[in-house]
């Protein structure tokens, strides 16, 4: 599943190159998870001004409205000077001035909603529930902390729920656990505020090494120039069950939370 360095590898990958152009035209293919909410021949016409992040949602700001786009489950954005005709699971196409931005979603997860502004329905609805973005200065440690003391379900959990703060996903949530030496099981109300600040530090710096490095290379992502990312190759704990501790050699062990895989290392996180 795309997370959010792939979103803010894929909108570093358009963003300037589409900023100022023009819709030509609008092609869907088959419905994804929300329907778009105007007619797409409405859009034409239009221009993009910016592309925004919001947690895994793109939003394309135009001269009326913003198009919020999410990548769900398989979905991939590629944005080329011209694109071949579109495949069985490419399902929409924004045909502009500059460029065709297209999204492949296998599984149909993905969404391509318009609302007439970010802070009014549908945008409001879907982003007003998100927590602080974990790579702007608004992640505060103190306000982390703080968040952190209200909720009684394990850290792990507390990470991917979104809500304190977004974007923290599977794979990256048992990276900075294993960063910041801590047990994914631990109740995130327990945590010191000592212990919290180096969680802070590592999903930050977990987060920026994988956009600096162009995003995972997950299964279906590809940013929007093709390239695929490599941080995968270098994830300490995920995925590497039974392997020996990077740090300590002991084996890494993988266990259920959520219906998630989660992976640590029990002598490097304790507690
Ligand atoms: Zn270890």
């Amino acid at each position: 599943m795309p997370e959010l360095p792939e979103v803010e590898v894929t909108r570093r990958s358009f963003a300037d190159r589409i900023t100022g152009a023009r819709i030509l035209s609008v092609r869907l293919g088959r419905p994804l998870r929300w329907p778009l909410g105007r007619a797409p021949e409405s859009l034409h016409g239009l221009s993009v001004l910016k592309v925004r992040r919001r947690g895994k949602y793109l939003l394309l700001q135009l001269d009326e409205g913003v198009l919020l786009m999410h990548l769900g489950m398989s979905g991939s954005l590629v944005f080329r000077p011209e694109l071949p005709v579109p495949g069985p699971h490419d399902h929409f196409d924004l045909v502009t001035s500059q460029g065709v931005l297209r999204l492949h979603d296998p599984r149909r997860f993905g969404a391509v909603v318009w609302s007439a502004g970010a802070d009014v329905d549908p945008a409001h609805k879907l982003l007003s529930t998100l927590g602080t973005e974990p790579l702007d200065d608004g992640f505060d440690p103190a306000a982390f902390h703080a968040g952190l003391k209200l909720r009684r379900a394990p850290i792990k959990q507390v990470l991917l729920a979104g809500d304190l703060v977004v974007g923290v996903g599977n794979i990256y949530a048992s990276e900075a656990l294993f960063m910041a030496g801590i047990r994914p099981t631990v109740r995130a109300c327990r945590l010191s505020r000592p212990r919290a600040d180096r969680l802070h530090a590592a999903i930050r710096e977990v987060l920026c090494r994988a956009v600096e490095r162009g995003g995972s290379t997950l299964r279906d992502f590809s940013s929007a120039t093709g390239e695929s990312g490599h941080f995968q190759l270098e994830a300490a704990v995920y995925g590497r069950a039974g392997q020996p501790c990077l740090r300590c050699g002991a084996p890494i062990r993988q266990i259920r939370q959520g219906q998630r895989s989660t992976f640590f290392c029990a002598q490097c996180q304790r507690g």
